[in-house]
């Protein structure tokens, strides 16, 4: 049976003049009639050498951030040929490499900030280690319809404890996961584009964690394939940084309007202005996919307000998916408005608001 047989919307979405917009450059890719931006990033010269000291790595990478997106419109407007450009002996994408491995040691891929040595044994707050743990890997026919079918490969282990979370077995470890190395999780990549996914989804958990092996990664993968960047969006500005000229869609949770109700569901303080920050940065860097999953009685504290800084700050046209299945998973128990699954009502209030806004491209 064809994927587009149970997703039919998969195929429609692709004449959306919204999703067209929205996702233009991703679109094309999906074709192969651009190339991704790790591709480009892999053909843009980086001259350093791997034991200069750290500020200096990101000083270079911080110039040549502005070089990549001058290149990609040249490669976009058709005026550079990705083909004509020669493979350096070092690319932006190996300094991008280097600088993860340089935070590994001393982690701080997301905001907890951890500071342990990752490579040298220690665990952060997330549980993971230095190499890369596997849990599955399938082309996903469940995500927004322009994704699918999506190469979703799922790491364990998560930076943040959502105490309902849906994925809990992976995000806390309960499950050990597969080993892999970056060879491995290249081939990987290729395997699921070479039959037929429209993309990369890196999720878990969270991709956060593991951010310098997909990096390595995709040092490795010669295919021509979109990356998205599947994440609960609290991770630190410096992997902000990196995930620029990396990351072709940023598929990013809005989880939380309230410090507050961030900080008792999900141990994540400061959550709102981490999250606002990266949504910014995300819409600066690539293309941009929100997720708003409603939590019961979270409407007017979390729901609303996340809606309408969408709409005041990332425009009215961005594409945002309002998320009614809510599910009690885990400890949701633990938090008494969590106990119950989300009502219609409540669903509907979260929309007309939307709608209200002005907000006009909801998958
Ligand atoms: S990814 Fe985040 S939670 Fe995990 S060790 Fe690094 S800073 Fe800590």
């Amino acid at each position: 049976m064809s994927w587009y047989s149970i997703r039919p919307d998969a195929l429609t979405v692709l004449g959306d003049r919204k999703v067209a917009r929205s996702l233009k450059r991703y679109l094309k890719v999906m074709k192969d009639e651009l190339p991704a931006k790790f591709l480009i990033a892999k053909r843009l010269k980086a001259e350093f050498e791997p034991d200069e000291p750290l500020d200096r790595l990101w000083e270079l990478h911080d110039e040549l951030t502005e070089e990549f997106y001058r290149l990609e419109s040249e490669i976009d407007e058709g005026r550079v040929s990705i083909e004509e450009l020669e493979e350096p002996r070092r690319s932006y994408l190996d300094l991008k490499a280097e600088i993860a491995r340089r935070i590994l040691r001393s982690c701080h891929f997301c905001e907890r900030r951890c500071m342990v040595d990752r490579e040298g044994g220690e665990l952060g707050y997330c549980g993971c280690g230095g190499t890369f743990l596997l849990s599955s890997a399938f082309p996903h026919l469940g995500e927004e319809p322009e994704l699918v079918p999506s190469g979703t490969i799922f790491s364990i282990g998560c930076n943040l404890t959502c105490l309902h979370c849906q994925n809990w077995t992976i995000s806390q470890h309960f499950e050990a996961g597969t080993p892999l190395s970056p060879e491995e999780l290249a081939r990987l990549v290729t395997e699921l584009r070479e039959i037929g996914c429209r993309n990369c989804n890196m999720v878990g958990g969270s991709p956060t964690p593991w951010l310098h092996s997909w990096l390595e990664a995709f040092r490795h993968v010669k295919v021509n394939v979109p990356t998205v960047w599947n994440s609960n969006g609290y991770y630190s500005v410096e992997t902000a940084k990196l995930l620029m000229g990396f990351v072709d869609v940023y598929l990013l949770d809005f989880k939380y309007g309230r410090d507050e109700c961030a900080l008792r569901i999900s141990n994540a303080p400061k959550y709102v202005e981490v999250c606002k920050r990266n949504h910014l940065l995300a819409a600066k860097g690539g293309e941009l996919i929100i997720r708003v999953l409603l939590l019961p009685e979270h409407i007017d504290c979390c729901a609303k307000p996340i809606l309408r800084w969408i709409r005041d700050n990332l425009g009215d046209w961005v594409r945002v998916n309002i998320m009614d299945q809510y599910t009690p998973y885990w400890r949701a128990r633990e938090v008494p408005e969590l106990r119950r699954s989300l009502r219609t009502e409540e669903y509907l209030e979260a929309l007309d608001y939307a709608k209200s806004l002005g907000l006009s491209n909801l998958a």
